[in-house]
């Protein structure tokens, strides 16, 4: 999980760019960088901590320049120490080139082991610094020796590179993380979410496909596919968890499909229950939808402390458990003496929903019927999402039943695969437009090593 944002053409490159991750915050809370050049030199600030934290304003407006990208960073593959945080930047023969990257690659652990055998040295321990040495080996022009190292690397990646006078974006060629291109005034903007184009008020253009290389430079806007078959697998948990709810990935809101998969949830498992609440913030639309499906009062029964982060960037299982604590609270108001069905995007540990079902009983709801979004994660995610190693993942050791005990609720439901591709509206389409779906069923779409 990690956002990124890019803007070539703009005089206010660096203060579009910094609005651009604000509105990212979301994809990555640990560390955030913005590189901008004016033509000649680039320059790179990058710090632990939110966008806000990193940037103050007067900070990002000492940059001048018409480029520039930015990245936000929740860790995934490597420490999340500062030498980590990007945009990466390197030198090599042709110049200077700072990189920001989100997503996950699966073969970056043999490559890097070729390189340095060859004699390469790296800086830090992120999968990104391999793209770096590609291309830095293969020298200029740095879109071939880009493209080159695209056909080495695979996984998952939504890539953005920078030179002294280009930009260049790129998808993986199974697209699982979203990547959109805008317009904004004669700029060109890439972002990782479409709400971050609202946000400074650029025009979206059309998602990045993929397989897709985007060249921008003085001679505009080239764009070229670097691989053969293209097949879609995007994220399932864009649209269940990740991605904000004002922004369309691949074309579909985010928000509806919340929605949507809250009134399969009702088709699947009705319950019978007073009231349903959601865990906020991701499980709030899809209890909406729930609520209205099954004919049952919404309440807001839950509170978010929004000066929080997500609890996942606690850094082990004790603080964790603290963190659920100080995330969230119970309406006593709303739940006493009720029937609750709670609805949550997903059950990763199943630390989370232990907590907020002994919470709602402690605040004397009397029965809690839990209601999930997303099928049971039996496997892990090599793509960049942070589900945790197999073993501490509950639905891999446990049944339906099993981990229902477990989190002490009266009744729990996972949506099915089915019904969660029904509700993005996907289940038409052919199948190489499709999900994602190896955390749920193991089925990995690229080589695993
Ligand atoms: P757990 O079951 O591990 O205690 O936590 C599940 C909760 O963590 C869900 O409410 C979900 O919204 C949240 N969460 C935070 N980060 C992630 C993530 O990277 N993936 C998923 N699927 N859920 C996450
Ligand atoms: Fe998303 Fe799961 Fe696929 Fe990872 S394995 S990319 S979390 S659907
Ligand atoms: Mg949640």
């Amino acid at each position: 999980m990690c956002g990124i944002f890019g803007i070539f053409g703009h005089p206010k490159a660096s203060e579009l760019t910094f609005l651009g991750l604000h509105a990212l915050q979301h994809r990555g809370q640990e560390s955030a960088g913005i590189s901008v050049s004016d033509g000649e030199t680039i320059h790179t600030r990058r710090g632990q901590g939110l966008v806000s934290e990193v940037f103050s304003r007067d900070e990002y407006l000492e940059f001048e320049g018409n480029q520039a990208i930015g990245h936000v960073r929740y860790t995934t593959a490597g420490d999340s120490g500062l030498l980590n945080a990007q945009p990466l930047v390197f030198r090599y023969t042709g110049g200077q080139v700072a990189v920001a990257h989100n997503g996950n690659l699966v073969n970056a652990k043999r490559l890097r082991d070729q390189l340095e055998r060859q004699g390469s040295i790296f800086q830090t321990n992120s999968d990104t610094e391999v793209v770096s040495h590609l291309i830095a080996r293969a020298g200029p022009p740095i879109d071939h020796a880009f493209q080159d190292a695209l056909r080495v690397i695979d996984g998952a990646y939504a890539l953005l590179l920078m030179t002294e006078k280009q930009m260049i974006a790129a998808q993986d060629p199974r697209g699982f993380r979203p990547l959109s291109l805008g317009q904004f005034e004669n700029a060109w903007v890439v972002s990782s979410e479409t709400c971050a184009l609202n946000t400074i008020g650029a025009d979206f253009v059309r998602e990045i496909k993929p397989g897709e290389l985007l060249v921008f430079d003085e001679k505009g806007l080239q764009m070229r596919s670097f691989t053969g078959v293209q097949t879609r697998k995007i994220c399932s948990f864009e649209y269940i968890y990740f991605a904000r709810p004002d922004s369309e990935v691949d074309g579909i809101s985010v928000h509806s499909v919340r929605k949507e998969l809250g009134r399969e949830l009702c088709r699947e498992a009705p319950a019978e229950a007073d009231l349903v609440i959601g865990v906020p913030d991701s499980g709030l639309a899809a209890a909406v939808g729930y609520a209205e499906q099954c004919g049952l009062p919404y309440e807001l029964g839950m509170m978010k402390n929004r000066y929080v982060g997500r609890t996942f960037i606690q850094p082990n299982q004790e603080l964790r458990r603290r963190g659920v604590k100080m995330k969230l609270s119970v309406v006593r108001k709303a739940v006493e003496g009720k029937r609750v069905v709670l609805v949550d995007d997903s059950i990763v540990r199943g630390i989370t929903s232990g907590r907020i079902v002994s919470m709602l009983k402690d605040n004397g709801a009397t029965e809690v019927h839990m209601r999930v979004t997303s099928p049971p994660i039996t496997h892990p995610c090599l793509y960049g999402i942070d589900t945790a190693r197999r073993m501490e993942l509950i639905a891999a050791e446990m049944s339906v039943d099993e981990i229902r005990d477990e989190i002490g609720a009266d009744s729990l439901h996972f949506l099915s695969e089915k019904g969660m591709i029904q509700a993005t509206g996907r289940e038409d389409l052919s199948e190489d437009q499709g999900h994602c779906l190896s955390c749920f069923n193991g089925k990995y779409p690229t080589p695993t090593t």
